[in-house]
């Protein structure tokens, strides 16, 4: 078996993901990157090698079960799961949302998560002393106009976390949920306005310090990094010009 402790993550090829790879291979992992786009992985898990830690890429799409399978197959150990991929799609109201936008939404931000946990919960207890993260957001917590089947889904992946906290108790695993307010990332806006640009950079505008994903990565290091017998349930993390979903400071 490897030496070193392994946390997979997923959606590692861009904002949350990445930041995470590299805070948790500073902080000692052994960091197995996923994501879609394998020459983005593997840039990163080149660049992570170079610099003296231990790093692997994989190509992977959480919502494919049979290539999930075939993963976690294939991996050695596994002691912690961060399960960052997702995102939204679209701001339309529920009486307008497009039924394929929701199911995608809730493949990548459900299933994917019920498949990578599903998948790695035999190596997570095998550790002794496992962990599943999963990245929701304030999303999760509250609903907004606009927000649609994101809002929905991301009410599901934070049940996921609760019921799966309450089925594992006294086994060795820790499940921890992390649900960010508005973190600037190179996709997440991009993706829900559907490649336009200048909606996208609106998300932002007049909001002095949005979250950053190195902010988010640091709260997941810092959770993952407590002593074993400490399980931070739920953090919710926002900017302090955001009050709430619906509530931003813009200033000019
Ligand atoms: P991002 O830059 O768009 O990153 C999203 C990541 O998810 C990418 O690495 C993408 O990789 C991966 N991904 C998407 N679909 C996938 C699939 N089917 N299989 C595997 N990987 C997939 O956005 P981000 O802001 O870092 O978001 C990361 C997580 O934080 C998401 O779950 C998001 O919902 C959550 N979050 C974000 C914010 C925010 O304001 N940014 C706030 C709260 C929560 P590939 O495209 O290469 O597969």
């Amino acid at each position: 078996m490897t030496a070193a402790r392994t946390a997979v993550i997923t959606g590692a090829s861009s904002g949350i993901g990445a930041a995470t790879a590299r805070q948790l291979a500073g902080a000692g992992y052994r960091v197995v990157l996923t994501a879609r786009r394998k020459d983005r992985v593997e840039t990163l898990a080149a660049e992570l090698t170079a610099a003296g830690h231990q790093a692997e890429a994989h190509a992977l799409d959480v919502t494919d079960r049979a290539a999930v399978d075939a993963f976690a197959a294939s991996l050695d150990r596994c002691d912690a799961l961060v399960n960052n991929a997702g995102g939204a799609l679209g701001t339309e109201p529920v009486a307008d949302g497009d039924p394929a936008d929701w199911r995608a939404m809730y493949e990548v931000n459900v299933l994917g998560v019920l498949h990578m946990t599903q998948a790695l919960l035999p190596a997570l207890r095998a550790s002794g002393d496992g962990t599943v993260l999963i990245l929701t957001s304030t999303a999760g917590h509250g609903t907004y106009e606009g927000g649609g089947g994101y809002v929905a889904a991301k009410h599901a992946a934070h049940t996921i976390a609760t019921t799966l906290r309450l089925e594992l108790c006294g086994e060795p695993i820790r499940v921890i949920e992390i649900a960010p307010g508005m973190v600037k990332t190179e996709g997440f806006a991009l993706t829900r306005m559907r490649g336009d640009e200048t909606k996208a950079d609106a998300v932002y505008a007049g909001v002095k310090s949005p979250l950053t994903a190195d902010d988010i990565a640091d709260t997941i290091t810092w959770t993952l990094t407590r002593p074993s017998h400490v399980n931070i349930d739920l953090l919710i993390v926002r900017p302090r010009a955001q009050a709430a979903n619906h509530k931003v400071h813009r200033e000019g």
